[in-house]
């Protein structure tokens, strides 16, 4: 392995850039240039049939076979012109990558391009290689996927991809597209009734989504020489750098000419495929960037997510680098998150959350801005639960990472107006010399725009016009989340909407009276879940703790918010999952848990015995010799001693630990139970041994030989490139 590493390093010294130039014309001449939007479709399709399919997206009809051929027909034209002639249904299954089979447009027995609407509209992938929670048995492993005309369908390498949701053969749903678009649906609905109350105008409102994706970038053949990272997705040994990130010089500085070819290349790709990426920029930590969209509607956000990782992976192998998503593949570095910005706005251009200059859009805000806040109030819980992931309990609550308590930062004006209406039911504000309202209770005064507080110790944080979700993990499918938030968001709107229904008819300053009462209650009961303080400090810990707030660090618990009978009732009284589709889920969950905690015990076994402990056998054998040498010559060397006895005791300790690790899995593996089992593989085998282990090896590559060891060290990996 020492070879592996040393060959490794020696490839990246002769590295040479792979230099990309960018497409003739400007962005705007290329961009979308591969997605088949609603203007191809109207220059493809006739008048009539363009209209239909116009209506079937925007309200969510169901699609006739003769509309189906006219798309089909049309778009394999468009594909065909550009160089297509395959095409494939693109789905996200609960694997959490997207999932692909593709087909020709060619057909031999006639020598056509063929391509028909049915195939268009549904096709029948062979699920059994999905998972499915135990929904499926196994003789009728049956699942279709099935076009969603509100997503685009796109070209990659010659290919028309589909999007589509992916369902059982029984209806049951099987991805993460199905439940985000549902609440996409029920969200829309409640809060288009909610904005009558103040605008008539508006008849659609939709959620947005802004994210920012965080990941580092290593040279492909380092990649390679590390078992772990390849495996796992993570560095399961590795002593920090003598430099890491305490310099703080990697933020602003400028990027590795390498790492820019592959950030121009991506974003070029991003662009052709209608993926507004915007900023580039690095990180805190060494070799860790971020890249961020323009936000979009939800829907085709998740997509452009899911995309732009698949395009990354693709590209960085051209670069001979390697893209890492993983949560935190360095210890004692800062991990990787993915801010999800989250707003709605209503089909008038209006950003519901938004504070403006006018009396009444502030009251349709503060409706909005209150009711999520006591969305989130009520379903913390769950919303805990929408980010855990095995990857994702590396991150959250170490240094650098919200703790796994979900809290809400508002900032200074906001908390101000929220206390002022709470205890008078009024609003008053001051701000400098100069400004000054106070004005009467069916009166909403201006709220000063320039909310510019920034609080990044918290989860989940308003930001002046939306609310950015933190706690999601760089290498989620944000749908997950997303799917939450809408429904909480939607479920809390529906019952602030019946508490106003109920007070019967309502003179316009009587509904804004009865509007603002209800807001003041909320604000009151909702006020636990509000901390502008650090989300970073200890004494948050205790203070949460004193507010009843629940701090689960580890994901086989947390997930029982999933299946609690409040969560189960949210999910089925909102048409979103039924009973048996969330415990499926639930039950996946607790799988890919098991597996990855599996995997990682599996690999740092075998690093141990077949690589660290061979080599500080090794070594300590040749110190002993020297030594022995030494002694001949007459010399008594206690400090040879006691180096050796070290050296011995830790690779004893690591060979202990990994026996006793091995034992102890025998055991936890024959649990049937899946939480059992998931929760024994966290307490048992993952926070009993792995960081023990951990540190013993640590501890050796700081004393062996440089040229004996075997794993490529973290200043190789974060800084060599
Ligand atoms: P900053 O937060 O650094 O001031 P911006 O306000 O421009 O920067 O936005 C940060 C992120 O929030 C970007 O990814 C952007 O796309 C997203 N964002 C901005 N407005 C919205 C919105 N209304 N809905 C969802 N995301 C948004
Ligand atoms: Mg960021």
């Amino acid at each position: 392995m020492a070879i592996l590493r040393f060959q490794a390093l020696d490839v990246v010294n002769r590295r040479e850039r792979v230099e990309v130039k960018y497409p003739s014309g400007k962005v705007s001449d290329y961009f979308g240039n591969h997605v088949f939007g609603l203007e191809e479709m109207q220059k493809i399709l006739s008048a009539t049939d363009f209209k239909k399919v116009e209506s079937i997206i925007k309200e969510g009809k169901k699609i006739d076979i003769q509309t189906a051929d006219a798309v089909a027909a049309g778009v394999k034209l468009w594909a065909m012109n550009k160089g297509a002639n395959y095409y494939t249904h693109w789905f996200q299954p609960l694997t959490g990558s997207t999932a692909e089979k593709h087909d020709s447009f060619f057909d031999s027995l006639k020598n056509i391009e063929i391509f028909r609407g049915s195939a268009l509209v549904q096709q029948e992938p062979d699920a059994s290689s999905f998972p499915s929670g135990g929904m499926r048995s196994t003789f009728e492993a049956r699942g279709y996927s099935a076009w969603d005309p509100s997503s685009h369908m796109f070209l990659i390498e010659n290919t028309l991809c589909i999007p589509t949701i992916f369902v059982s053969y029984t209806g049951e749903t099987l991805d993460y597209k199905t439940p985000l678009l549902k609440t996409i649906d029920v969200l829309d609905k409640v809060a288009t009734k909610v904005c009558h109350l103040f605008d008539s105008s508006i008849n659609r409102v939709f959620s947005t989504l802004g994210w920012e994706q965080e990941y580092f970038v290593i040279d492909r053949a380092l990649y390679n020489a590390r078992p772990d990272l390849m495996m796992t997705g993570r560095t399961v040994f590795g002593h920090h750098p003598a430099r890491g990130q305490q310099l703080d010089d990697h933020y602003f500085g400028t990027i590795s000419p390498r790492v820019l070819d592959f950030m121009k290349e991506f974003e070029i790709e991003c662009h052709i495929l209608g993926i507004p990426v915007k900023t580039r920029h690095n990180e805190v930590a060494p070799s860790q960037f971020e890249v961020a969209p323009m936000f979009e509607e939800m829907n085709l956000a998740v997509d452009h997510n899911q995309l732009l990782r698949d395009i990354m992976e693709k590209v960085a192998l051209k670069h001979n680098l390697k893209v890492l998503f993983h949560e935190k593949p360095f210890a004692g570095v800062n991990g990787s998150g993915k801010h999800n910005n989250w707003s709605l706005s209503t089909d008038t251009g209006t950003n519901l959350l938004q504070p403006t200059n006018s009396a009444r859009e502030n009251l349709m805000f503060l409706t909005f801005f209150i009711n999520v806040i006591k969305a989130v109030h009520e379903h913390s819980d769950l919303l805990r639960a929408s980010i855990a992931s095995y990857q994702n309990d590396f991150r959250l609550g170490a240094n650098e990472a919200p703790p796994a308590i979900i809290s809400i930062f508002i900032g200074q004006t906001l908390s101000k107006i929220l206390d002022e209406l709470e205890t008078k039911g009024d609003i008053h504000i001051e701000k400098g010399e100069n400004m000054y309202m106070k004005l009467g209770i069916d009166k909403i005064p201006e709220i000063i725009l320039d909310n510019t507080d920034r609080n990044r110790t918290s989860p989940f944080a308003f930001t002046g016009n939306k609310f950015e979700f933190r706690a999601v993990g760089a290498d989620a499918n944000v749908s997950n989340p997303m799917m939450i938030l809408n429904l909480i968001v939607a479920d809390q709107l529906h019952s602030f909407y019946q508490t106003i229904e109920e007070k019967g008819e309502l003179l316009e300053k009587e509904k804004r009276i009865a509007i603002i009462q209800v807001l003041r209650e909320y604000i009151k009961s909702s006020k636990n879940i509000r901390f502008e303080g650090d989300g970073y400090s200890e004494e948050w810990k205790q203070e949460a703790k004193k507010r009843c707030l629940s701090n689960i660090k580890d994901t086989p618990q947390s997930l029982d918010f999933y299946i609690t009978p409040k969560s189960i009732a949210l999910f089925s009284k909102n048409n979103i999952l039924s009973q048996r589709e969330i415990q499926a889920r639930h039950e996946i969950m607790l799988e890919n848990y098991i597996k990855k905690a599996q995997i990682e015990a599996r690999v740092i076994a075998d690093i141990c015995l077949n690589h660290i402990i061979p080599t500080a056998i090794a070594y300590h054998n040749t110190i002993i010799t020297n030594a022995l040498g030494i002694q001949e010559l007459g010399i008594n060397n206690t400090d040879m001693k006691q180096f050796v006895a070290d050296i011995s005791q830790q690779i004893n300790f690591i060979r202990q630990q990994v026996q006793n690790m091995i034992q102890e899995r025998k055991k936890v593996d024959a649990l049937e139970n899946h939480r059992d089992k998931a929760i024994a593989y966290c307490e048992h085998i993952k926070n009993k041994y792995f960081s023990a282990i951990r540190t013993s090896v640590d501890t050796l590559e700081l004393v062996i030989d440089d040229e004996k060891w075997p794993l490529v060290k973290y200043r190789e990996l974060l800084f060599l490139k």
